[in-house]
């Protein structure tokens, strides 16, 4: 998985973003490939089913780990959560 290729998200075909991996985490690279588009289809399936499910007004966004290529949820809980930690693309 080279890191120059900007991956697509499978859900709505837009170029995922850099992501700054919080200090925390347990992931290890440098940052994390996030779906940021409002308007994904994950992203927007994602609050019907964690407020029916759990009661919870969140969401999340579609995140892969560009090490390995996993993807996963990325939770959020408002359309801006996460946005500023966004690493801006040189290119
Ligand atoms: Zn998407």
């Amino acid at each position: 998985m080279s890191e120059k290729k900007t991956p697509k998200c499978p859900h709505c075909g837009t170029a995922m973003k850099k992501w700054r991996t919080p200090l925390n985490s347990t992931w290890i690279t440098e940052f994390q490939w996030v779906c940021f588009n409002d308007d994904c289809s994950y992203f927007v399936r994602g609050w019907d089913f964690m407020w029916k499910e759990q009661s919870v007004k969140a969401s999340y966004r579609h995140r892969m780990d560009p090490e390995t290529g996993a993807s996963g949820p990325l939770p959020a809980w408002s359309k801006d959560a996460h946005k500023d930690q966004i690493i801006a693309d040189e290119s």
